[in-house]
């Protein structure tokens, strides 16, 4: 039996939004990280687009402009109307996956009007369940972004899975919780091999290549775990590209014409750079 070969995609990062002020120290789970400084660090936000000359994939919808002001977070791009700039009309995606369901995530989970929404159904009980009676669970979570996914179940187009997905040739949705129960992250063939979209089971760089968790989890033990799935399913560590890392979109090279979209299946221009220190490659 033969096989096609896999198509190489495109992946596209959007940088759609920032957060100023915030500290190292809130990326890390254990104060005594060398890396939780007091330092200003910067934390960025990301949607991501997979592409083919066949079929165009969404990976998370990230957040309205209301919202992120309420949360003290800025959006520098909207989300939806920047895929203008691929010559991406709403109806050509085919597919959304949502990695899981925090508000920066999730602001426009039915800007897509015929795309088939995968998430998983571990994340869909954890965000219409028991814990959301709680301040603290609930927090990341935005009632009116659940209530769409609610309504895009009762429409049919929401596919709860439980466990690895094919999405299309050569794209895949992997679990890898811990930061939520249902956390996915995506796995798709480039010209540069598998890349892993992965979205928050790593925010940083430095939390994968560290093994230094950040802080808002669902689930300890399951975090360092799904660093090690996630790093199994990717071509080596450049292939691995975190939520919210700011050096996802210097390292790698723009798109030509438009330069807040940025090219990640293009190997990257620059070394990665460990936060507080003078820029040697971390030793894992
Ligand atoms: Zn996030």
């Amino acid at each position: 039996m033969t096989h096609a070969p896999l198509p190489r995609y495109e992946v596209l990062a959007l940088r759609f939004g920032t957060q100023a002020g915030r500290s190292a120290r809130e990326n890390f789970l254990f104060a005594d990280d060398p890396c939780a400084t007091d330092s200003v660090a910067p934390f960025d936000f990301y949607t991501w687009v997979i592409r083919d000359e066949e079929r165009v994939i969404a990976v998370d919808t990230g957040f309205a402009a209301d919202t992120a002001a309420r949360r003290g977070r800025t959006q520098l791009h909207h989300p939806v109307r920047a895929l203008a700039d691929l010559a991406i009309s709403p109806e050509q995606v085919s597919d959304l996956v949502v990695t899981h369901m925090h508000w920066d995530h999730t602001g426009f989970l039915d800007a897509y009007p015929t795309a088939r929404v995968h998430l998983q159904q571990a994340e869909m009980e954890f965000c219409t369940g028991g814990a959301m009676r709680h301040a603290a669970p609930r927090r990341p979570f935005e009632a009116d972004d659940v209530n769409t996914a609610v309504r895009l179940l009762f429409a049919e187009r929401l596919r709860l899975h439980r466990g690895p997905v094919r999405i299309a040739p050569g794209v895949e949705a992997h679990p890898a919780p811990g930061h939520t129960p249902g956390l996915q992250v995506v796995r798709v063939h480039t010209e540069r091999g598998w890349l892993v979209l992965a979205s928050d089971s790593s925010h940083l760089w430095a939390n994968i290549r560290r093994r230094a968790p950040f802080p808002i989890l669902d689930h300890l033990a399951s975090m360092v775990d799904s660093y090690e799935v996630v790093e199994a399913l990717a071509d080596g560590p450049d292939h691995v590209i975190p939520g919210h890392d700011p050096q996802v979109a210097t390292r790698f090279p723009a798109l030509e014409h438009s330069a807040r979209w940025t090219r990640l299946h293009r190997p990257p221009l620059t070394a990665y750079r460990e936060p507080g220190t003078d820029g040697a490659e971390a030793a894992r």
